[in-house]
């Protein structure tokens, strides 16, 4: 008979039966191994958790009194003779992967991830193991990302720019990451820095846990409108076309996410400008990572995952695809609402025409690409 898995997939999420805990999962289960804070992989419900220390408040904050173990990188917890270590996965403040070690056999479980160091989060980290679970939401090869330094000297130049034209400037990203990692880039010379009252919140926990950030000011009613208007306003993805947003007109509205190199993605989201910045790895950086764990397996838990897989089987890997209830934290702020799987189902259905004919030939693309 073959010997049981170390991690299985169940309707829970991620199982360890050899330690009896899960990883992200998305129903109550006693001991709930945390990747990060966004709200498809930190649920509620859990009796106990256990995460990385800089997720420590924005876990509090998030899902408020819970039973909470935080560690740092490369700390290992036993349970039940089951080695639990964390490394960095450079995607968010906190974020981590996690290294499941039992009786000589590694397997590693990505969460969300990203290669390039964005300056904020720890650099992601390649782990060797036996067995590696990995996300693929950009896992197609015309998601290839610029240099950061690129990204936000556009950026910087558009607020510019829009000052000189007496133009409010609003920027979105989703609040926990995106926001921050925008903010720690913005040229303060050109003026201050405002947030909305979800991100200011986000900040708060954020420097309540030791995260040196740069001077923001949260929005109120009362914020003297032309001040505003010369500073820049980071805003979430929840508040794009509502009466708050609106209350700054005139203005410029740019939208960051992964999603902005999709033709027409700009358009939908009635954005002024799009920039291309991603928390997730691009194509090249899923490649690299999954090769860098010398894995003889490789689970695909959330984005482009049949295609993804279809391509790594072609080029030699063990590739298989799973399901998961894992969301899109790029297009929509990672709130508890909608849930993962609307955010998950309605991105996929926004894109799906428009990259058909890249799925179809990417086999031939991807080997490009690489
Ligand atoms: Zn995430
Ligand atoms: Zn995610």
């Amino acid at each position: 008979m073959p010997k049981k898995p170390l991690l299985e997939f169940t309707d829970k999420g991620i199982y360890c039966a050899a330690g009896n805990f899960y990883i992200d999962p998305w129903k109550p289960v006693d001991y709930a191994v945390i990747t990060h804070a966004h709200a498809d992989h930190a649920y509620f419900g859990h009796k106990c958790y256990l995460a990385h220390n800089l997720s420590r408040e924005v876990l509090l904050y998030r899902l408020g009194e819970i039973q909470l173990q935080t560690i740092p990188y490369g700390k290992t917890v036993n349970k039940d003779g089951v080695e639990i270590s964390l490394y960095p996965a450079g995607h968010v403040i906190g974020s981590a992967q996690v290294r499941i070690a039992y009786k000589g056999e590694v397997w590693v479980v990505s969460g969300d991830y990203k290669t390039e160091d964005d300056g904020i989060s720890t650099p992601f980290e390649p782990v060797r193991c036996h067995h590696f679970i990995s996300e693929c939401t950009f896992g197609m090869p015309v998601y290839k990302w610029k240099p950061q330094v690129q990204i936000f000297n556009d950026v910087n130049n558009w607020w510019r720019g829009n000052v000189e034209h007496g133009l409010a400037t609003v920027i979105v990203g989703y609040s926990l990451g995106k926001a921050q990692r925008v903010l720690q880039n913005l040229d303060l010379s050109i003026g201050k820095v405002y947030t909305h009252g979800v991100i200011e919140n986000t900040n708060e926990a954020l420097r309540r846990n030791g995260v040196i950030l740069k001077p923001t000011e949260r929005i109120i009613f009362e914020s003297a409108k032309e001040e505003v208007r010369k500073g820049i306003i980071i805003a979430p993805p929840s508040s794009v076309g509502t009466p708050w947003m609106r209350k700054f007109q005139p203005y410029s509205f740019g939208y960051c996410s992964g999603w902005m190199a999709i033709r027409g993605a700009k358009r939908r989201r009635a954005a002024d400008r799009g920039f291309v910045l991603s928390d997730h790895a691009d194509w090249d950086g899923l490649l690299s990572a999954i090769d860098a764990t010398g894995c003889e397996s490789v689970y695909l838990t959330h984005g482009y995952t049949a295609p993804f897989t279809r391509y790594l089987n072609e080029i030699g890997f063990d590739a298989h695809e799973v399901h998961t209830l894992y969301g899109d934290d790029e297009g929509e702020d990672a709130s508890p609402q909608p849930s993962p799987e609307e955010r998950e189902s309605r991105e996929n259905n926004e894109i799906a025409n428009q990259v058909l004919s890249i799925g179809e030939d990417l086999g031939e693309a991807g080997k490009d690409a690489i």
